[in-house]
């Protein structure tokens, strides 16, 4: 089996932290372009876009190009192209490439793809490497070993008859639509159907533009063919347009919003008369984590899992802590030391590496998470305890904010804002079985959730009691951090098709197999022996 590459931790005086250090003053002192890949072409034409780090706007890193329809067009081509000699590829030979690529990112790219993640997407160098590297990483390595499995799955045989599949890939090409907080994610959503045999047609975030062009160059030099994943960028308008409405379509790889992926899906819908198969969808989308604290829970653990579950990568996690409901006593116990320790977390520019938070992506989410600050400032039922301000003098900058809501039923409670805002529901130690169902189906989530507790008999039932409320269960910890092999990711409701990231199920969905029976002694007439 395949093991997860290890995480490491860039502490002072280390090579990985003066590789580090080199790659930034690289990045810093060019802005490159960042073409499309299409076929063996690389295409810098079009509108441009700017590629700024996010915590301190004025350093543009890059340019992007917006895909127009035409550059969508040839993208499918390219891809449709070369289908059918990868398709023929062996699977040990198609592996290979990926096993590669596995090897350039731990060795000779791993600073670029940490650099680039830290620069580009406002990760501390922490968090870039556990998602850019190692989780990537990963990715490769164990979704071979599980194509593996799969292709192991056959059919009975019995005397006088082989069974077999053939795990043929799709028909078509995929288009995989990824977001811009995971690097991992990104690069995986084209490349686990490509092993499976498929051609993609890939459209990074326009914000992790700078290490989707790492992952193309990783791919180029493992020996990928040109055409089999075929990078466009830009808002994805324009190439949905075209993609969308193509005869082989034969599946969206998405991760993002949950309304971006409704979208998708009723455009689909809307075309599913002109398509030649049916298009497999998969989707991860968005969350409303929930830590559940009951009055037994160890109260270092709540204030640790609470601080790193929400704040962490700026909260910009689809698994971030994004609610909390905590048991008065307890609440009493942590209270002060939590607010203490959220006003003391370190934010700003990323290689000042004693920072623990950066700023968020854009403008876009800086606005939406400054207004929801203003909402809860002028609400009644909340009260502001850590946090609460935001500046964009120089990047985005919103600080961890600890709200305590005395109404479980509000906003607070139910939509996802992807940023550092955690919502507090405190209840009296009595509740705690009333508040396991509130929380169970008040927001349309179903992702992520934890249940803290020392108490066994508590932990059994709200397990059981929230068995559909998410797709990745903690007991005793944050409810992020995944690592690929250990706990497949992924959500249902509103939160995704549950396909499971990195794991057989999602491997399974890139292929479709053919059964085939050989006959070894075919019947030579026809009546039957009731016949007679
Ligand atoms: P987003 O939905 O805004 O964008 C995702 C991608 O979709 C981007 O590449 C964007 O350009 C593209 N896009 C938007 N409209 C499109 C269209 N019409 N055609 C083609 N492409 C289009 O999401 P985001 O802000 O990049 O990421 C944050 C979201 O992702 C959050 O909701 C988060 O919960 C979710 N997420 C979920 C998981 C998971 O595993 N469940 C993991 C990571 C992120």
């Amino acid at each position: 089996m395949a093991t997860n590459e290890p995480v490491k931790d860039y502490a002072p005086g280390s090579a990985e932290r003066s590789d580090i250090v080199e790659e930034i003053q690289r990045l810093r002192s060019s802005t490159i372009d960042l073409p499309m890949y299409i076929g063996d072409e690389l295409r810098a034409s079009g509108e441009k876009f700017d590629v700024v780090e996010p915590h301190n706007t004025a350093q543009v890193l890059g340019y992007g190009f917006k895909a127009r329809r035409e550059d969508a067009q040839d993208a499918i081509d390219a891809a449709l192209a070369v289908s059918e000699a990868w398709r023929n590829t062996s699977f040990e030979d198609r592996a290979s490439i990926f096993l590669r690529a596995a090897d350039l990112l731990a060795d000779e790219y791993r600073s670029a793809i940490v650099a680039t993640s830290m620069l580009g997407q406002s990760k501390t160098v922490y968090q870039a490497e556990i998602d850019a590297a190692c989780e990537l990483i990963d990715f490769w390595r164990f979704n071979v070993e599980f194509a593996r499995q799969l292709q192991a799955i056959q059919p009975l045989s019995v005397p006088g008859v082989i069974n077999s599949f053939d795990h043929r890939p799709l028909e078509g090409f995929v288009y995989a639509i990824s977001p811009f907080n995971f690097t991992s994610i990104a690069a995986n959503l084209p490349t686990a159907p490509a092993l499976m045999g498929n051609v993609a047609v890939w459209k990074p975030a326009m914000t992790q533009m700078l290490s989707a062009d790492v992952i193309m160059k990783v791919l180029n030099q493992a020996g990928l063919p040109a055409g089999v994943v075929n990078l466009v960028s830009g808002d994805g308008i324009a190439v949905s347009d075209v993609a969308l409405k193509h005869r082989d379509l034969a599946g969206i790889h998405f991760t993002g919003s949950t309304g971006v992926f409704q979208h998708l899906w009723h455009e689909v819908s809307q075309n599913l008369t002109n398509y030649r198969s049916y298009p497999r969808l998969v989707g991860e989308t968005g969350g409303k984590d929930f830590i559940v604290a009951h009055r037994s829970a160890d109260p270092e653990v709540t204030k640790v899992a609470l601080i790193r579950g929400a704040y962490e990568y700026q909260g910009q996690k689809c698994s971030a802590a994004s609610r909390a409901y905590v048991s008065a006593s307890l609440w009493n116990v942590i209270k002060d030391e939590l607010v203490a320790e959220i006003e003391s977390l370190t934010q700003g520019d990323v290689a000042d590496f004693r920072n623990f938070m950066s700023a968020v992506i854009d403008e876009k989410s800086f606005a939406r998470n400054s207004a929801v600050i203003d909402r809860a400032r002028s609400a009644s039922d909340v009260s502001i305890l850590a946090g609460g301000t935001y500046n964009k003098d120089i990047g985005y900058f919103v600080r961890p904010t600890l709200i305590q809501s005395t109404n479980p039923e509000a906003e607070w409670f139910t939509a996802e804002y992807f940023g550092p805002f955690l919502a507090v529901y405190v209840f009296d130690d009595n509740d705690f079985e009333k508040v396991v169902h509130q929380l169970e189906s008040v927001a349309p989530y179903a992702l992520t959730g934890s249940i803290l507790a020392e108490d066994e008999t508590i932990i059994e039932w709200t397990s059981q009691v929230l068995r559909f409320a998410a797709g990745n269960f903690y007991i005793n910890d944050k409810p992020t951090g995944a690592v690929v092999g250990q706990q497949p990711f992924g959500g249902s409701r509103a939160s995704g098709t549950n396909d499971k990231a990195g794991a057989i199920h999602n491997l399974m969905r890139w292929v479709s197999p053919r059964a085939i029976k050989r006959n070894l002694n075919p019947p030579t007439a026809y009546p039957y022996p009731h016949m007679d």
